[in-house]
């Protein structure tokens, strides 16, 4: 008999990487077109929801799905989120800033702890992510992040997916928006193909 699998309404889009890159204001800015410059530590809920339609590039229709935007409230200083945090993600977005090189050296522990927790340390190669170079309104003599060195990342630890090559890369800023619709819409579209 055919088993059919009922397709999810729900995706959990999972945010991670070191203190300070910008993954709060980055889902802010993505779920309300909000930035408030102000540092203060993810309070309340576990997640945001956002309704979108993304248009499935295997079947051509198009889904109605509620994204579960998950961001941390803080703990990520002490790499204690818990397993909770990462247990069903359909994708994850791995972030940096391309002003920080060690956060960009970091990137290699966050997606190895989340494949971990997960347990798909075998498989981790499938599973979708995409990488977010934030901050890029700053100037450009702050940078310590090149495009190149953080596409020759994706290349290396992006090999494996349904749609081969490497993992996606944007250059985004929650301050000004550029790139930060394109790149979580990215991350909804992986996940709905590898649901
Ligand atoms: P998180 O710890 O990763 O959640 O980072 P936050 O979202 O709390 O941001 C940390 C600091 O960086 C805050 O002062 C933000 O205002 C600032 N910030 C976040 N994104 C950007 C950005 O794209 N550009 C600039 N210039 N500052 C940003
Ligand atoms: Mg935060």
């Amino acid at each position: 008999p055919t088993t059919i699998t009922p397709k999810k309404h729900m995706l959990k889009l999972v945010i991670l990487g070191d203190s300070g890159v910008g993954k709060t204001s980055l889902m802010n800015r993505y779920h309300s077109q909000k930035f408030t410059g102000q540092y203060k530590a993810t309070i309340g809920a576990d997640f945001l929801s956002k309704h979108v339609s993304i248009a499935d590039p295997q079947t051509g229709s198009v889904r109605n799905v509620t994204l579960q935007i998950w961001d941390t409230a803080g703990q990520e200083r002490f790499q204690s989120l818990g397993v909770a945090f990462y247990r069903g993600a359909d994708a994850v977005a791995l972030v940096y800033d391309v002003g920080d090189r060690r956060s960009f050296d970091h990137l290699e522990n966050w997606r190895s702890e989340f494949l971990k927790q997960v347990g798909l340390e075998e498989s981790g190669a499938n599973f979708p992510f995409v990488l977010l170079g934030n901050k890029i309104d700053r100037p450009q003599d702050e940078r310590q992040v090149s495009r190149q060195l953080a596409e020759e990342w994706c290349e290396r630890s992006g090999l494996g997916r349904e749609m081969g090559g490497p993992i996606p890369h944007f250059e985004t800023s929650a301050k000004t928006a550029e790139n930060v619709d394109a790149a979580f819409l990215e991350l909804a579209t992986l996940a709905v193909i590898h649901e």
